[in-house]
């Protein structure tokens, strides 16, 4: 018998707290109700509610739990997407959207139980393997279990295992290499013609940038100069087509595999979609389009095998049974950005979440019980077959350069100035105590307390340990020798000045080295300093460290080498899986004797001569006064460099693009950017402008009345232009403790307003799902830092306004010092506040028929800069009220097209100050 419904609602918002009652008539329950009384009911009775987190929050009780209705959604359709707000689920389960917040609350209710009665709904396709976890989710105590047991019939002779139902990758032998053709540019752009079905002159940029990318494709002319191509195709061009169709026609006629690489997951979504236009047929598509991403991404079977069965308790238990519920759904397994939904995690305040990925590189192989059915391994393979690889320039990156698999030959780069960030991030040196407490526990596997069946490399050889005496001399002396690295509680040893080992002795007085040279940047938050005049304790500290990891890196290379000796002269006894089960050991200490070597480097470097090829610093990373990390630092002054000789100059033919690649610079700028500038032969150009009349679309404002270092008037400012353009505004900050000071000032006024206000860094919701909810709400408008500048691709209505609350300068860091000298001083500041400006503009018109308005609310801003936004655009500097009434003019006609006087055109800027 079922329970009967509904249940009591809670809905919560900056504008208001409603309660539905459980037994009204629908309607007439709805309260509004103060926090004190939401708390006490809350306590007394579960209510539905949505986003339980984000509803704590709003009632300042962080401990509210309740039937959390995107916990049931998750159970019931794992790997479906849905907006995680009453308008976004009623929409997705085909209910009608509250027309108000107070509606909300019965609307939750409504939802509950479309939800529940699916449960009974012989066509629910996601029945599989529900009533087993809702078993286990019962014994958790998991608030929806009962309400759910009591509406799923027992399965007739039991449920498969989730592991058991997960599809077997097949190996096959290795592809040939691709064979030398050429594309033809005018077969190109016939293949783009039939991709798009559009006539050609409407698209005379798309058609000639296809034409231009074919060149990529013909064979190599020298050897480590790829044939090399930077595009700058203005939005709207439609430049993913443009290189899609040569790409597409080159992989079928050479029987190759084309890399497509994207910095943001926005755009790896966007062209995954794309790939219906190639192939209408789901599962040629599936086999011809791959998306991968880095392994730490996916869920690792072990790791959730280990959660459920016993790893993980309390609320991370439930996140693993509902994290079952969606591997058995999903289509690769990808935790982040995947099918899995982004809100899901943070429902369990990151509880687990990471630990069920490999991102701890603990991977067994063919060790692993899961292997055949592995997300990770499945994906590499399915690569293999490919035409398209649809990745992301780390994973293109560090695969090159660890030679982990074979290297791609073409790779296509779009977003392509973020290639700098990219090689910048990938080919940085870290030496502190997470990195190497990392590499003790890769060698002898977790201390202490028991983790799950992980187990380090001594145990994963022990067969071979006592095969081969040699291997096994080996063994123990690494195990012997990492003994030298830091152990668990190393940083509360430091904070108590009682270091243990050389490696924490040194750590130790990188600590007090930092703690004594730098300045606080913002309190609480990292500090550095630059790593030169190192002092006496400093230097022999150092020394010590560096031996011992000697000590680390000569029994590592001998197990190396006698592994692969054993398996050249196999035994008997070593089987299919025993042998992968080695070669993933050699692979992962060529990566270990690599990351070793690099550490060595950089300690080699304290006390001796600095190398100019390399900005090195000290820093103690901390977050909200909580010690993180000690490290040393080292990262390329310019990282285009190792990105030019692992990953670009190997490659047969490579394309640079990006509607930015320049970066309101020239041609030798996005040459230094990518890499092309360390190549032998010149880089090919192309250049398209975008078809979008940004003059009659958008204007600039730049706001002069607003005083700077004062919160309420910057508050007082965005609350006002957000009304004037009744929500959809992106609010773009340079710092955390601003954007927060912010929101709190005027989200309670805006709400009352019927304007939404979400913002990173204050919801406890993922930066994807905010700008699904703001993408999904016309009236909403969202407030974030720097992944929001680059990462948001919202068209149409949602996004009108975009308002900047600063000149985004560089953060002055030890880095950022040495590449600005390098780099020509302010010339090179102004370089890259030109890039940010250009890539937040972008934010605002992504097709021929958005509108908006960009505000930059600085009076400081230096009119030299303002070559970043696109010719025509209309600039003025203005005060507050003349800028909320072009805000109001823009709204009211939807076409802007200024009520004053230019003071500056992107054309022929003039400094007015
Ligand atoms: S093969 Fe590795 S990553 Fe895959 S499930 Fe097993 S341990 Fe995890």
């Amino acid at each position: 018998m079922a329970d009967p419904l509904p249940l009591p609602a809670l809905h919560a918002t900056h504008a208001g707290i409603w309660i539905a009652a459980a037994d009204g008539p629908e309607g007439a329950g709805i309260r509004e109700v103060g926090r004190g009384e939401a708390i006490a009911r809350a306590a007394e009775t579960p209510h539905v509610v949505l986003n339980a987190p984000l509803v704590g929050q709003r009632l300042g009780y962080p401990e509210l739990s309740g039937l959390d209705l995107l916990e049931l959604f998750a159970f019931i359709h794992p790997a479906r997407f849905a907006v995680p707000t009453a308008a976004g689920m009623s929409r997705a389960l085909g209910l009608e959207p509250p027309a108000s917040e107070a509606e909300s609350a019965p609307a939750l209710q409504r939802i509950a139980e479309r939800l529940l009665a699916t449960l009974s709904d012989p066509d629910w396709a996601e029945r599989e393997g529900a009533w087993t976890s809702n078993q286990s989710l019962a014994r958790m105590g998991w608030g929806w279990a009962q309400l759910v047991g009591a509406r799923l019939a027992r399965p007739d002779g039991g449920e498969r295992m989730l592991f058991s139902r997960l599809p077997q990758w097949e190996e096959s032998a290795d592809r040939p290499p691709p064979r030398a053709v050429s594309i033809d540019p005018s077969d190109a752009q016939d293949k783009l013609d039939q991709l798009t079905g559009a006539h050609s002159e409407a698209r005379g940029g798309q058609r000639a940038m296809a034409a231009a990318v074919a060149s990529v494709f013909a064979p190599k002319r020298q050897k480590d100069c790829p044939n090399l191509l930077l595009a700058e195709a203005g939005t709207g061009i439609g430049k993913t087509l443009a290189y899609l169709a040569p790409a597409s026609l080159w992989a079928s006629a050479a029987g190759g595999t084309v890399w497509v690489s994207t910095f943001t997951k926005a755009l790896q979504r966007q062209l995954d979609a794309e790939g219906a236009r190639l192939f209408a047929d789901p599962q040629e598509r599936a086999r011809r389009i791959v998306v991968r991403k880095g392994r730490e991404n996916y869920l690792c079977l072990l790791n959730l095998e280990d959660a459920l069965q016993g790893a993980f308790a309390g609320r991370a238990a439930v996140l693993a049974q509902l994290v079952g519920r969606w591997a058995a759904y999903s289509k690769d397994g990808d935790m982040v950005g995947g099918d899995l939904p982004g809100w899901l995690p943070s429902l369990f305040r990151r509880a687990g979440a990471t630990a069920l990925t490999d991102r701890r590189g603990e991977c067994v192989y063919a060790g692993c019980p899961h292997y055949r059915r592995c997300f990770i391994e499945r994906a590499e393979r399915a690569s293999r077959e490919a035409d398209l690889v649809i990745a992301n320039h780390a994973l293109v990156m560090v695969n090159a350069a660890r030679a982990r698999e074979r290297a791609p030959t073409r790779i296509l780069f779009d977003e392509g100035h973020h290639l700098f960030d990219a090689a910048d991030s990938t080919f940085a040196i870290t030496f502190g105590g997470q990195e190497a407490i990392e590499m003790r526990r890769w060698i002898v596997g977790p201390e202490g307390r028991s983790r799950g069946r992980r187990r380090g490399l001594a145990a994963r050889l022990m067969d071979v340990a006592s095969y081969d005496e040699e291997s096994g001399r080996a063994l123990e002396a690494a195990i012997e020798a990492v003994r030298a690295l830091p152990s668990d509680g190393w940083g509360q040893r430091l904070v108590e000045g009682a270091p243990f080992g050389p490696v924490e002795a040194l750590l130790a007085e990188v600590r007090g080295t930092v703690y004594a040279r730098s300045k606080a940047q913002e309190a609480g938050y990292g500090l550095e300093t630059e790593l030169a005049e190192p002092d006496g304790a400093l230097v022999s500290r150092s020394a010590e460290a560096m031996q011992a990891l000697e000590g680390l890196v000569k029994p590592l290379a001998a197990l190396a080498r006698r592994l692969e000796a054993v398996l050249e002269d196999a035994p008997d006894w070593l089987d299919a899986q025993a042998r992968a089960r080695v070669e993933g050991a050699i692979n992962g200490l060529t990566w270990r004797r690599e990351t070793l070597a690099g550490w060595v480097a950089l300690l080699g470097r304290i006390g001796g001569e600095a190398d100019p090829d390399f900005v090195d610093w000290l820093a103690v990373e901390r977050v909200e006064g909580r010690e993180l990390d000690v490290a040393i630092h080292r990262r390329w002054l310019d990282p285009t460099k190792p990105l030019a000789a692992a990953v670009i100059g190997p490659a047969d033919g490579v394309l640079a693009t990006s509607a930015t690649l320049r970066g309101g610079g020239g041609w030798e700028s996005a040459e230094a950017r990518t890499g092309a500038a360390h190549l032998a032969l010149p880089a090919g150009r192309f250049e398209a402008e975008s078809p979008f009349d940004y003059g009659q679309a958008s204007e600039v404002l730049i706001v002069t009345d607003v005083r700077q270092n004062d919160p309420a008037a910057l508050a007082g400012a965005y609350a006002r232009l957000i009304e004037a353009a009744e929500g959809g505004t992106l609010g773009l900050f340079t710092a955390i403790q601003r954007l927060r000071a912010v929101h709190s000032r005027i989200a309670d006024r805006l709400a009352r307003a019927g304007l939404p206000l979400l913002a990173q860094h204050v919801d406890p919701i993922d930066a994807g799902t905010l700008v699904d909810i703001f993408r999904d709400d016309p009236r909403a408008s969202l407030l974030g830092t720097d992944a929001l500048r680059d990462g948001v691709d919202v068209p149409g209505e949602s996004l009108r306004l975009v308002v900047m609350e600063r000149v985004p300068w560089p953060r002055p860091t030890v880095l950022h010092a040495a590449r600005r000298m390098a780099g020509g001083g302010s010339g090179y500041d102004d370089r890259v506040v030109r890039a940010r400006l250009a890539q937040a503009f972008g934010r605002l018109i992504r097709r021929t028929s958005d509108r908006g308005v960009f505000v930059i609310l600085s009076a400081a801003m230096p009119s030299r800069l303002l070559s970043a936004f696109p010719a025509g655009v209309r600039i003025s500097r203005v005060p507050l009220d003349q800028a909320i009434a072009r805000v109001e003019e823009m709204l009211s006609r939807s076409v802007v097209q200024g009520g004053g006087e230019p003071i500056a055109k992107r054309d022929q800027p003039v400094d007015v100050d």
